[in-house]
């Protein structure tokens, strides 16, 4: 056995033991208490460990690291939550399953308990480590809301709607849908054909008929190639119909534009006014085009 060993080993929350052996993780034997029983057998097992030896076995748990580093459970874990949800180291504490890192807070914090209803939040966001400057006392929406700002809930691709589309009841299986989905290949169809989204929208009793089209709703029906609509093509489609928007403006309502500007109305008045584009108005009430009419 190696004596003299450094006072600061056991300070450190390193386990002498594990520093001898050169391993990381050495688990310290377990006291046993043995009875006699009244018909003389031998019973026993586990003694219940002290406040000391609960410590001893969290830090012969932790792989510490440097102050700055994340210093991870090595032993029993647990998932919390969903699959998005973190391991977590998790041990007998005074007698009950605890997870670890509020274990180590508890350490960090002379052992006092952790008031109820609130949470020891990761500033590293890894549910396995333990390293008490990574730790914070909290609540719960605290915790929410640093997993929403750092990404950490299921967006996007991520999302449930996409992972498992079936637990939603989409179109039909929606109990509030009033069309069916054949409806729904028969207003590509009628666009397609030139119908108007207003006189589709009043065939089918349905007042939100461009989110279908631009396949905000109901995109989980195929729409056959013929009657998809091409984006450039859509584009070309709602200018022939709000030809009056895109059509020239006349030299004399450039004047009118610029002299309702002057008399204080805004660009959005001006260009429902003149059923011109927001766009084009503006640029000539702020004298970026048509520099010459006065
Ligand atoms: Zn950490």
């Amino acid at each position: 056995m190696i004596m003299n060993e450094p006072a600061n080993v056991e300070m450190a929350g390193i386990n002498p033991q594990a520093l001898r052996s050169g391993k990381t993780h050495v688990r310290p034997k377990r006291r046993m208490t043995v009875r006699t029983c009244a018909d003389g057998v031998k019973r026993g097992g586990f003694a219940k460990r002290t406040p000391e030896e609960d410590i001893a076995a969290f830090h012969n748990g932790v792989r510490q690291g440097s102050a700055g580093e994340c210093w991870p459970w090595q032993g029993a874990a647990i998932l919390m939550g969903n699959k998005s949800g973190g391991k977590y180291g998790i041990m007998t504490f005074m007698g009950k399953p605890m997870r670890t890192h509020r274990v180590a807070y508890m350490i960090a914090h002379g052992l006092k308990p952790i008031p109820v209803g609130l949470v020891i939040r990761h500033t590293c966001n890894f549910g396995l480590c333990n390293n008490p400057a990574h730790l914070l006392l909290g609540t719960q929406q605290q915790n929410m809301d640093d997993a929403q700002r750092d990404g950490l809930f299921a967006t996007g691709d991520r999302s449930g709607s996409r992972t498992h589309p079936e637990r939603r009841p989409r179109g039909e299986n929606n109990p509030l849908s009033k069309i069916t989905e054949q409806d729904v290949l028969e207003i590509f169809e009628l666009r397609a054909a030139g119908m108007t989204e207003k006189d589709i929208g009043k065939k089918f009793a349905v007042t939100d008929i461009s989110s279908i089209l631009n396949r905000t709703s109901w995109a989980h029906v195929r729409i056959p190639v013929k009657n998809q609509i091409d984006k450039a093509a859509a584009k070309m489609l709602h200018r022939k119909n709000n030809g009056a928007a895109h059509r020239r403006f006349s030299d004399d309502e450039i004047r009118l534009a610029r002299n309702l500007s002057r008399e204080g109305f805004t660009v959005t008045h001006i260009h429902r006014q003149l059923g011109k584009s927001y766009s084009q108005t503006r640029k000539i009430v702020h004298g970026e085009v048509h520099t010459g009419i006065v």
